[in-house]
């Protein structure tokens, strides 16, 4: 019998995979396709990401950013500029990150399969049982927990009855081939509840895209905002982004890691650095011997991230606030600013009391 069977092999899984093995647990983790494929992400982070990764800057780095430029309406209308003197963020290589972080796995000991897609999981008194489809037909494993790590559709979620996130946005991302090495994202806050961007990507050329609530028309909206932008897009893709948390995210030997625990900012929608936090957590609290210890796993992750994730929610309720509200809203914020991008909390630190007082 297995420790740990991990289900899905993004940031949250091959993090977790990876600190568990570490500390000596017998780790089985499966990837239904190519780690890293298809794309779905625009790979920026705050620089908190290199934490995770092992000497791999140079390789997956694609461009630095230090501010992004507010609009309420599209390209030409007024900018709101927020900035640092420094660096705050990095567009990376998504699909390179993935491939990394599942290497890093693989090298401190757990067991990862690609090409093998979960399809069925139970979970009893003693552990779990999971059937998995491969290419040589369906397996079946027992272990004594399963980690869903299976992102916004999670099937372990489905299968086990847990609950699920408040909200899916519809997310759509195109590229331009142009290289920009500019040094600022541009927002624009003209999509239901939402934004769109454009993301400057080095040599890797620039990113367009938006993400908006469910039923409402993404594509149509993206191809208005490209056009706008006069940008000649070669590439689409699209994929979800969940907005929770729900109020459990763990059964009687079960626990859901990253988006399928809707880990994420609801502001952004980022949650590579949030699934990785909560991976952290699920490796030091869970002992897979142990039921009990999901429990600790629940309040660890919850204790970190909640006030964040409550903020989160409070900014984007900005989004749907009149268009004057948030132009005089801007105006009063824009400028240099302390706040550190995956933790809002920081619009109270000492850092942005500084910047707000140097401007005086
Ligand atoms: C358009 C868009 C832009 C985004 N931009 C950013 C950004 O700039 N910064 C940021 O931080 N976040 C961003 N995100 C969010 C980010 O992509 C996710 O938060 C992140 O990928 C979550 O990681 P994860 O490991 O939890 O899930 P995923 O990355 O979704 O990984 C889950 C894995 O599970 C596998 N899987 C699923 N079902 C099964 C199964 N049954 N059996 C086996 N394997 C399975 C999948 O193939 C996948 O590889 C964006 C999302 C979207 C949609």
């Amino acid at each position: 019998m297995h420790d740990v069977v991990v289900v899905g092999v993004g940031p949250a899984g091959a993090r977790y995979a990876r600190r568990a093995a570490q500390q000596g647990y017998d780790v089985l983790a499966f990837e239904q396709g190519t780690v890293g494929e298809p794309l779905a992400c625009s790979g920026h982070v705050s620089t908190d990401v290199w934490a995770y990764t092992d000497d791999a800057r140079d390789e997956l780095l694609q461009n630095e950013v230090s501010g992004a430029r507010f609009h309420t309406d599209g390209p030409g209308s007024d900018a709101h500029p927020f900035y640092k003197d420094e660096v705050i963020s990095n567009v990376i290589d998504r699909v390179g990150l993935d491939r990394h972080l599942a290497e890093l796995a693989r090298e401190d000991g757990a067991d990862v399969r690609e090409e093998h897609t979960v399809v069925d999981v139970e979970e009893d008194r003693d552990g779990v049982t999971v059937e998995v489809r491969g290419p040589d037909g369906v397996e079946t494993h027992r272990a004594k927990m399963v980690a869903g790590c299976d992102g916004p559709k999670s099937r372990v979620r489905r299968e086990l009855g847990l609950p699920e996130p408040d909200e899916l946005l519809h997310g759509v991302l195109g590229f331009d081939e142009a290289a920009d090495h500019g040094d600022f994202v541009d927002v624009h806050l003209t999509v239901p509840r939402f934004f769109a961007w454009r993301i400057p990507r080095g040599e890797a050329g620039v990113e367009y895209g938006l993400a908006v609530p469910p039923g409402d028309d993404a594509r149509g909206r993206f191809e208005a905002f490209t056009e706008e932008y006069d940008a000649d897009v070669t590439r689409r893709c699209s994929g979800l982004i969940p907005i929770g948390p729900p109020k459990r995210v763990t059964g009687r030997r079960s626990f859901l890691v990253g988006d399928a625990a809707a880990q994420t900012k609801p502001f952004t929608g980022g949650g590579i650095l949030y699934g990785m936090t909560a991976a952290d957590h699920a490796a030091r609290e869970i002992d897979p011997e142990d039921p009990a210890t999901l429990g600790d796993y629940e309040r660890a992750w919850r204790e970190d991230l909640r006030r964040d994730i409550r903020l989160g929610h409070a900014v984007r309720a900005g989004y749907s606030v009149p268009k004057v509200v948030q132009k005089a809203g801007m105006k009063a914020f824009e400028g240099e600013i302390g706040v550190h991008m995956d933790r809002p909390s920081t619009l109270f630190s000492r850092e942005q009391l500084k910047a707000l007082l140097s401007r005086s």
